[in-house]
């Protein structure tokens, strides 16, 4: 069971991060959901609940998020979902259920960098950014590479662009925690291609380094971006092999660059991955 030996509340992230730089074993927490999964006892928690992180304020430019933000908010914030193509509804609703996502926050989601986070995968291939009180703005892609600070995170800049994007997951059954997700979007003139639960966390993949050149990708070009995704590190868990991840991390992939653009999946792609799927047989599930 998790404990906590004292609740602080405080009114300002600044607060926060003063009480969390006083003490080596306080813990900031978010909607407490993935922390209760936890049996210990920890002696100081900091409730960032009334610290007025709890709101989502559009711009031309931007959407800033509130840490304390739930997912069920964003999920259902029809202007966001308006302005990033519904990546963040399709990537979250498969998360539990609704009560649980009126708890679950964004920043609890981001800063765990949870290696089967559909939230993480799904902002990563947007243009997106972190705030955090001590240490300031940086990109997801660098929080979700380098790791975090001990800090306050306090909010997420989501930028305007004009974004296609797609995403897609494979859960074993709706609910469960997913077993490949990838998001895919162009924007700023180039593909980024975000793969996650390989089981770790996400990786960011853009333009040069898919292979992808078109905004329309011709079918050369998306059998480039397939082995670029399948060369990416996978692990076998629980949930699937390394090798049906890296099978279903290519199909997705292509898929969701596929639904992003507009087009439709080349029928000799579509043919070879139900070719290597038969190839792949029973292994699938477990190795
Ligand atoms: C049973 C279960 C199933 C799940 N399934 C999925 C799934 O399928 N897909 C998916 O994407 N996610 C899934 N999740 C994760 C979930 O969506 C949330 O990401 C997770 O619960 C963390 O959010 P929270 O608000 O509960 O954070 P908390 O549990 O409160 O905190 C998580 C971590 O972040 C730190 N933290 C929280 N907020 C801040 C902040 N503002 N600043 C600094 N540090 C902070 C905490 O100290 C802690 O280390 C699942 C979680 C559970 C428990």
């Amino acid at each position: 069971m998790l404990k906590f030996t004292k609740i602080e509340r405080p009114s300002t992230p600044r607060e926060a991060y003063e009480l969390l730089r006083s003490s080596k074993t306080a813990r900031v927490i978010g909607g407490g959901l993935w922390m209760r999964l936890q049996h210990r006892a920890i002696p100081c928690v900091i409730d960032l609940s009334a610290c007025g992180l709890d709101q989502i304020e559009e711009s031309d430019d931007a959407f800033v998020i509130g840490a304390m933000t739930p997912l069920s908010a964003l999920e259902s914030h029809a202007d966001f979902a308006r302005a990033t193509n519904g990546v963040f509804t399709a990537a979250v609703r498969d998360i539990v259920g609704p009560q649980f996502r009126n708890l679950a926050t964004v920043g609890g989601s981001l800063y765990g960098r949870f290696g089967f986070s559909d939230v993480l995968c799904a902002l990563l291939a947007l243009e997106c950014e972190v705030k955090f009180t001590g240490a300031g703005r940086m990109s997801l892609a660098d929080l979700c590479e380098e790791g975090y600070p001990r800090d306050v995170l306090e909010r997420v800049v989501v930028h305007r662009r004009p974004y296609q994007a797609s995403y897609k997951c494979l859960r074993r059954q709706a609910t469960d925690f997913p077993v490949v997700n990838v998001a895919a979007a162009y924007w700023g003139d180039e593909w980024h291609v975000a793969v996650g639960a390989r089981p770790c966390r996400a990786r960011l993949l853009t333009g040069s380094q898919l292979g992808l050149e078109s905004k329309r990708p011709s079918r050369e070009e998306l059998a480039r971006a397939l082995e670029a995704v399948r060369t990416l590190p996978f692990g076998s868990n629980y949930l699937a092999s390394a090798a049906y991840r890296r099978h279903v991390a290519g199909v997705l992939a292509v898929r969701a660059v596929c639904e992003a653009a507009g087009m439709e999946v080349p029928a000799p792609l579509e043919g070879r991955f139900e070719d290597e799927a038969k190839a792949l047989g029973a292994e699938g599930a477990e190795e």
